[in-house]
């Protein structure tokens, strides 16, 4: 091992890809047998980013991300991998489902229904959340027939509004769909990339027609499925919170790894000798190999610095530029999470689901209430019940410009309106996510395809994150784990 030449390698960013790229850095050196010499450069006092769990009293609070899905296998097989197989927890069974209000009153999200698509026609037939016409017109999605391109065409990418109006109408649109989906990305869905988002849609438009019929097929298959996710159900979490991955990977990247926290990279050029020159405000270092894991603005304006040593590089300066340009281009929204701890008798509604979605027709100033301490076990004291309400994203940016009371206050007359919750809280606090979700806009496949082209070009240059192939902790941890291999190539 001593006579192969040690890879200088710089990561900058220690949310969930940076220590999942960490990671996987340090496993091939070791399984490749190739030295590597890795720091990780962390802004922060933290390792996680956007994702962080706190202990509030008795209760388990997560301030980001709460669970990840099981059908897309990177966070599973990461956990596997760091031996934390065992701290895997699924849902609960006893609550399963959601709620979405509907003239201000939680009513069930129809039983089967998958995103944008229903599975079974009949609780769409007994919900009392769309209309006679609105049913009817999502009944005739059986048959709406495939978009087609012309001859010679390529289809134009689809906003996730147009295709669930082309194919279900209006009203599945406002009334379901933007409120389930806006819980995820904070969008607006007259905006958000369909390809970008949630391709498996237009995968089952293209094969099947009807994304009823997909719908129930799949459903059916899921049922026998034996993969990943099916010991786990579909979503999953660890016992102790989302920290336990971050805080197991932060100390295990730490036995073999310089951690710098409080480091915030600022800026990173090209030395003399071909090397990348990572500078903090305390020093300078060189690298052969650099992975931005930050926001895709960060990201832009870091990459500012290579222009100057640019003759060092293969990329010409036109093309640094567009690359920083379609970066910074990538808009990102603002959410807050109010957390609050409640006694479940000060609530009237039995909270008997994992969350209540709110449609942006429904006039409030919610975008979902998640039930924590229904969904997984160990997050509230008996007879207590945690709840995290998301306030702001894509479609009201204006109320994040409220102060901490001020937020306070309306999400506790909301939630009186809509739960019936009374009486004092054990604690409630707003939690700030300033320009932490990426919002795949139209075009964000041509663009995310156009910037890794470009960052091809840049010698030693790896990106990694949620701005560009999926924002879930699976995503962020197969993006980063895919740069990490490129880096030991
Ligand atoms: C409120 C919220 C709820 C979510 N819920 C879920 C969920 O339930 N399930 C799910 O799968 N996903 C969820 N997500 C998405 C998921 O959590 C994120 O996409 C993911 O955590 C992003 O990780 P990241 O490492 O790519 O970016 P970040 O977490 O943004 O990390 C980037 C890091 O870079 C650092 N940094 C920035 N600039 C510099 C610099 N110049 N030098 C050094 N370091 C720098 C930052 O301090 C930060 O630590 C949620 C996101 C949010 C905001």
């Amino acid at each position: 091992m001593s006579d192969v030449p040690r890879k200088r390698i710089a990561i900058i960013g220690g949310g969930i890809t940076g220590l999942a790229a960490a990671h996987r850095v340090l496993e091939l050196a070791e399984s490749e047998a190739q030295p590597v010499e890795l720091t990780l450069f962390e802004a922060t006092d933290k390792a996680g980013g956007v994702a962080r769990t706190r202990r509030i009293g008795d209760y388990l609070v997560e301030t980001g991300a709460d669970s990840f899905i099981t059908n897309k296998p990177a966070c599973i097989r990461l956990c596997e991998r760091i031996g934390l197989a065992d701290e895997l927890i699924s849902t609960e069974t006893t609550y399963r489902g959601s709620l979405v209000l509907r003239n201000g009153k939680p009513v069930p999200v129809p039983d089967g229904f998958m995103l944008l698509s229903p599975a079974k026609v009949w609780p769409i037939l007994k919900s009392p959340i769309f209309s006679p016409l609105g049913k009817l017109r999502m009944g005739l999605e059986f048959f709406v027939p495939r978009r087609r391109a012309g001859r010679g065409e390529v289809l134009p990418d689809e906003s996730l509004a147009a295709f669930v109006r082309r194919r279900f109408g209006k009203e599945a649109l406002e009334r379901i769909v933007q409120p389930l989906v806006g819980g995820i990305y904070t969008s607006d869905p007259e905006k958000l990339s369909l390809a970008a988002t949630m391709p498996r849609f237009l995968d089952m438009e293209a094969e099947h027609r009807s994304l009823i019929l997909a719908t129930r097929k799949q459903a059916a298959t899921q049922a026998e499925q034996h993969g990943a996710g099916a010991r786990y159900g579909l979503f999953a979490t660890l016992r102790g919170g989302i920290s336990d991955l971050l805080e197991k990977l932060r100390t295990t990247i730490s036995t073999r790894a310089d951690v710098r926290f409080e480091a915030a990279v600022e800026s990173v050029s090209r030395a003399g000798s071909g090397a990348l020159l990572v500078q903090t405000a305390s020093e300078s270092r060189e690298f052969d190999r650099v992975v931005f894991a930050t926001p895709a603005y960060v990201t832009s304006g870091l990459l500012g610095g290579l222009a100057a040593g640019n003759a060092a590089a293969s990329a010409p300066s036109s093309d640094l530029m567009e690359l920083q340009k379609l970066l910074g281009e990538i808009e990102y929204a603002s959410t807050a999470i109010v957390v609050s701890g409640h006694r479940l008798a000060d609530i009237a509604h039995p909270l008997n689901s994992f969350g209540l979605v709110i449609p942006a027709a429904e006039n409030r100033k919610l975008l979902a209430v998640s039930f924590s301490s229904r969904k997984f076990p160990g997050r509230a004291p008996d007879g207590r019940v945690l709840l995290r309400t998301f306030v702001g994203g894509a479609m009201q940016p204006e109320l994040l410009e409220l102060s901490d009371d001020e937020i306070t206050r309306i999400v506790s007359e909301e939630l009186t309106g809509m739960l019936g919750v009374r009486g004092e809280p054990d604690f409630m606090d707003v939690v700030r996510w300033n320009r932490a979700m990426p919002q795949y806009h139209l075009g964000h496949v041509q663009r995310v395809d156009r910037i890794f082209e470009l960052t091809d070009s840049l010698p030693g240059i790896e990106l990694a994150g949620n701005a560009y192939r999926g924002v879930g902790l699976p995503d962020c941890i197969a993006s980063a784990e895919s740069a990490a291999e490129r880096v030991m190539k």
